[in-house]
Formats: structure tokens, C-alpha cells, sequence
């Protein structure tokens, strides 16, 4: 059977969400309240929709455990040749953590989801309540736990059981975070052993997550159909406000993008740098338009390299330590990107998340990011996990899917420019050091 080349992912994912979005207006527009479509929606838009998710959820706990472990492993094992290292390190979490918290505040700012009414939510949720989950994730959200206990909650007793309730909104324990903190303790113990005692069980991992990440591309294949399903039970629902709804969060997403970009590195690269902003990415515009267009800081690495040393004058040891670490460790612009899809889903669900349960998602993002993986769409799966993790459906994921690759392309090009920015800045105080 001869077959048609089929066309990219994305545009498939793009055709899905317009399709669903289309029928799902019709439906609102021309047969609101009718049996056929709550029927329609109950038995081939769930279940649809379900498939595409559990295809994810499945392999959520072995991806989180290999990805963080061997982050935390690699960027240990850079924390040794010392202060270049410990630079990495730094910038990585404070100004990653800055980024989601720009993030953040834009979206308590405009807060892009709320603009939903009561009884539509209502009804949303109505239809995710045949997901017998979403119902008790909301009232297990509502049973607090002290604080002390939920920081010991963290510390896992027994991660395999921490594992197993991991997706029960009912279990009191950890849950994720506590995979998350048995992941990175884990990380950090390899990184201090000898590298040949940890060599087998590094390689181990790093097949594991090969393999999970495998799995998580063949369920994106499904997704122009799951995206279809999902964005098809919100239109029907919601009718044309969805548009404006996801509208305002492709804004927030790229507002707060484009101040980290040009504040925060602008910033960076004035003062601590010395350099001028303008310039630096005027010699630097092939990286940033590489990123853009493949979507993945791995696949920008050798342009980024090459950039970074002929036309940055970023000593080679320094670039090639720092882009290469940075290109997964390093995702400014995908933690931000995590923190804003968040609370925009909390929003959207009417979830009120306390200003505690925000610093939980920030602090969350920003170790997602550290565990994303660089290609198109690596982040979809810790979405996932963040969403799980402070009870917002993940159905959520749906509705945003079919608008996430220009913000892919967006969040690449801050993940990228977070990366050069760095080696510049390493660059400029370790020739400070010298010449001091
Ligand atoms: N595409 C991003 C990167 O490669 C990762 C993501 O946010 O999905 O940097």
C-alpha cells in the first residue's frame, strides 16, 4: 500500500483542535441541552480524550524518576569542576525561578481564565465528572494538611507507595512531589560517588527514559484526536468564550516571555555581563532563530555552540560545558511557560489556588524545567504532573494543546537565550577573576 506523507505533528494537533473547536460551537450554537451530544460527549469524546491522557499518565512516574535523577546527576557531576559549575547551578534555579515568578504574577494580573461563568463552569466540570476523579481531587484539595506535615509528606516513607497513590486525589502522602524529592536525593547521591561505581546504573536510567519518552511520542500521535475530543466537550460547553479565553493565555504566555527575555537577560547581560543587550543578540539572532523554528534547545545545541564561540567570543571549555548542560537543564522559558498553563487551568476550572499553593507551583515548575526534556512538545508530560499535583483536571492539557506550538517556538527561543546569556555572564566574571 503506497502511503501519503503525512503532515507535521503539529499541523495535525492544529487540524484536531480546529475541528473539535468547530463542531463544539455548532453544537452550543445549534443544539444546546440536546441528549445526542451529552450521549456524544459521554461515550466518544471522553473516552477519546481518555486514551490520549492515560497514554501519558502511564509512563509519568518511571519519566519524572529517570529525568530528575539523572538531571540532578549531570548538573552535580558540572558542580565539580567547581565554580563554573556552581555558576550553572545558581543561574539556573534563581533566575529560572525569577522567570516563573513574572509568569506568575502576570497571571494573577490578567487573569486570563476567569472570565468563565459560574454555570458554565459548573457545567464543564459536569461533563469531567464521569472522570470520578475530578470531583474528589476537588474535595481532597479542600482538606488541609498542617504545614509541618506537608513538607514531611515530601520526605517519602516508601516511594513505591508514594508511586502507587501518586494519581489518587483521595491519598494524603506526598504523592508526586515525594517521587520528586526520592528522585533528586537519588541524583544528588550519584553525582557524589565515583563515576564508575554509578556508570551501569546511569546508563539504566537513561534507557528508561528513552523508552518512556518513546511511549509519550507515540501518545502525541494520538493527539490531534484526543486534542479534538477534549476541545469539543469545553466548546460545546463554553461556545465562543473559549476563544477569547484561550486568546488572553496565548497573551499572558508571551507577555511574560517576552519581559524575561528582554528585562531579565536584558538585565544580566547589562550589569553582570557588561555587554549590550542589543548587540549581543543582534551577533546572536541565528540561535535565536534556530530555536524558533525547530522547537528544541537540543536541536539548536550545535548552532548555539558554534554562535556562542565565533561570534559571542565565549571561550570554547566555557560554552561547550554550559550550552550542553543548559540545553536540558536549563528552561527558563519552559518553567514559566508551566507556571502561567498552571494557574491558568486552576483559573479556568475556578480552583483558587492560596498564595501558598503558588509557591508550590513555582517551585514546581522550575524543577520541571530542570527535568524537560529539549525537544518539541517536551514539557506536555511535567504539565501534566504539575496540574496532577495541585488537583487541577488535567483534561486541561486539551485545552491548550492545540495552541501550544507557537508557544513552544516562543518558550525554546527564551530557553536558548537563557543559555548564551549565562556563558556570557560566566564568561565576563571568570575574566574578572583572572585579572583580578
Ligand atoms: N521545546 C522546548 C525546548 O526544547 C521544551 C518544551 O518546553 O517543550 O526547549
Amino acid at each position: 500500500m503506497s502511503q501519503k506523507k503525512s503532515s507535521p505533528l503539529h499541523w495535525q494537533i492544529f487540524i484536531g483542535l480546529f475541528a473539535g473547536l468547530a463542531a463544539g460551537l455548532v453544537v452550543n450554537l445549534f443544539l444546546p441541552q440536546s441528549e445526542v451530544v451529552k450521549w456524544l460527549a459521554a461515550n466518544v469524546a471522553y473516552p477519546i480524550g481518555q486514551i490520549f491522557l492515560r497514554l501519558i499518565f502511564m509512563v509519568i512516574i518511571p519519566l519524572v524518576f529517570s529525568a530528575i535523577a539523572l538531571g540532578v546527576a549531570d548538573l552535580g557531576d558540572v558542580g565539580r569542576i567547581g565554580r563554573i559549575g556552581l555558576k550553572t547551578l545558581l543561574f539556573t534555579v534563581v533566575i529560572t525561578a525569577l522567570g516563573v515568578g513574572v509568569g506568575v504574577l502576570l497571571v494573577n494580573l490578567f487573569k486570563p481564565g476567569a472570565g468563565i461563568s459560574e454555570n458554565d463552569r459548573q457545567a464543564l466540570m459536569a461533563t469531567l465528572q464521569s472522570n470520578q476523579s475530578v470531583s474528589a481531587i476537588l474535595t481532597s484539595a479542600e482538606q488541609k494538611k498542617s504545614a509541618v506535615q506537608t513538607l514531611l509528606d515530601f520526605i517519602p516513607r516508601n516511594p513505591f507507595v508514594d508511586a502507587t497513590f501518586a494519581f489518587d486525589p483521595n491519598y494524603q502522602g506526598g504523592g508526586l512531589l515525594a517521587i520528586m524529592f526520592f528522585a533528586l536525593t537519588f541524583g544528588v547521591a550519584m553525582a557524589t560517588l565515583e563515576k564508575e561505581r554509578v556508570e551501569p546504573l546511569a546508563k539504566a536510567l537513561q534507557a528508561l527514559y528513552d523508552v518512556t519518552m518513546k511511549v509519550i511520542d507515540f501518545a502525541m500521535r494520538f493527539a490531534p484526536f484526543g486534542v479534538a475530543a477534549l476541545i469539543f466537550s469545553a466548546a460545546s460547553q463554553l461556545g465562543v468564550q473559549i476563544i477569547a479565553t484561550l486568546g488572553k493565555y496565548v497573551f499572558v504566555v508571551m507577555l511574560a516571555l517576552g519581559a524575561h527575555l528582554v528585562v531579565v537577560y536584558g538585565l544580566i547581560l547589562r550589569l553582570l555581563a557588561k555587554r549590550d543587550p542589543i548587540e549581543f543578540f543582534r551577533n546572536g539572532w541565528e540561535v535565536i532563530l534556530t530555536a524558533f523554528s525547530t522547537s528544541s534547545s537540543n536541536a539548536t545545541l550545535p548552532t548555539s555552540i558554534r554562535v556562542t564561540t565565533e561570534r559571542l567570543g565565549v571561550n570554547r571549555d566555557i560554552a561547550n560545558f554550559i550550552l550542553t548542560v543548559g540545553a536540558t537543564a536549563n528552561q527558563n522559558g519552559t518553567a514559566l511557560y508551566e507556571g502561567v498553563t498552571a494557574l491558568f487551568l486552576a483559573q479556568f476550572y475556578g480552583i483558587d489556588l492560596s498564595l501558598g499553593e503558588q509557591v508550590v507551583v513555582t517551585a514546581l515548575s522550575v524543577l520541571a524545567g530542570v527535568g524537560t526534556a529539549g525537544v518539541p512538545g517536551g514539557s506536555l508530560p511535567l504539565v501534566v504532573l504539575v496540574l496532577q499535583t495541585i488537583g487541577v483536571p488535567a483534561e486541561g492539557i486539551g485545552v491548550i494543546l492545540g495552541v501550544d506550538r507557537i508557544l513552544d517556538m516562543s518558550r525554546t527561543v527564551v530557553n536558548v537565550a537563557g543559555d548564551i546569556t549565562l556563558a556570557a555572564w560566566v564568561e565576563a566574571s571568570e575574566n574578572a577573576l583572572e585579572k583580578a
